[in-house]
């Protein structure tokens, strides 16, 4: 089981995400480049954010880039949820919140991975209210805290960013905004890709035209992985040295739609 506040530098790398180019590029800019060259920064008196939400659909990949932008800049991840926060702290929130932020300031450079950032908000009728308010408060108060947060990059994930509290928004705090999309039907082909890299493929398999096919019409990336997977379990157990066009079954995708019909072209 995972100890809360657990750091280390995870393995994804760049490769592994498909698509979300200007997403990397943005990251590139505002993370990683100022962690591995942190004096040039300086020199040109360059302030950026260091606060970033990530907003859109499930599974498209807001937790994979954020752990790619840890390992291309070779600082430590801790992958906190907020849910778990609350649950778990009851009485003791604050106190919480006031070690993982300590517990990421001894690892810096370090990324702090808040994911479901909109549990922290206080809801109408609720009986927590009151733990979700002093917790939300001491995060403002770590947050605001910018000087002793040095080599500290926050980085929140929601499915609602409409729910989120939106003191949580303001410059300093989860001040940049970056929204990832579900993936279009060339981005598709791209997240095939890096999802095949570890995967036996036979040659005759066109990711890119798969990628295309209507059968994977808003797919999100997590189902083109089970996608993915379906397909090599099948290869194994068809005994198929490789992963071959035919080889994948259907999927259903989150919006219910299938990949059936390609799979079905295919044969
Ligand atoms: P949620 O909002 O539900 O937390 P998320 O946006 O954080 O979802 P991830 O956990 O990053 O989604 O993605 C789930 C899995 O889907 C990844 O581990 C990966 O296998 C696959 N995946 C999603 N997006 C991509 C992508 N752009 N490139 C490659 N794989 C992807």
């Amino acid at each position: 089981t995972r100890r809360e506040g657990f750091s280390s530098i995870p393995n994804v790398k760049w490769e592994d995400v498909g698509g979300l180019v200007s997403l990397r590029r943005e990251f590139e800019h505002y993370i990683v480049e100022r962690i591995k060259y942190p004096d040039e920064y300086e020199e040109f008196g360059v302030d950026l954010e260091t606060g970033f939400l990530l907003y859109g659909p499930p599974g498209c990949g807001k937790t994979l880039i954020a752990k790619a932008v840890a390992n291309e800049a070779g600082a430590n991840f801790i992958h906190i949820k907020g849910p778990e926060l609350l649950n778990k702290y009851v009485g003791e929130s604050e106190r919480a919140v006031r070690t993982i932020f300590s517990r990421a300031r001894t690892c810096s450079p370090c990324i702090l991975f808040f994911d479901k950032v909109d549990a922290l908000t206080k809801k109408r009728g609720e009986d927590v209210g009151w733990v979700v308010e002093r917790l939300v408060n001491q995060l403002l108060i770590e947050l605001d805290g910018a000087d002793q947060r040095k080599g500290v990059y926050i980085i929140g994930a929601t499915n609602r960013p409409e729910e989120i509290n939106q003191a949580l928004l303001r410059p300093g705090r989860f001040g940049k905004r970056l929204y990832v999309p579900l993936p279009n039907q060339d981005e598709r082909g791209l997240i095939l890709n890096a999802l095949a890299k570890k995967k036996p493929l036979d040659v005759d398999v066109d990711l890119v035209a798969i990628g295309q096919s209507n059968a994977c019409a808003n797919f999100s990336g997590a189902d083109l992985s089970a996608l993915m997977n379906e397909a090599a379990m099948t290869a194994r157990e068809e005994r198929i040295a490789k992963i071959k066009a035919a080889t994948a079954p259907a999927v259903e995708g989150t919006s219910g739609s299938s990949s059936q019909s390609f799979i079905d072209g295919m044969r």
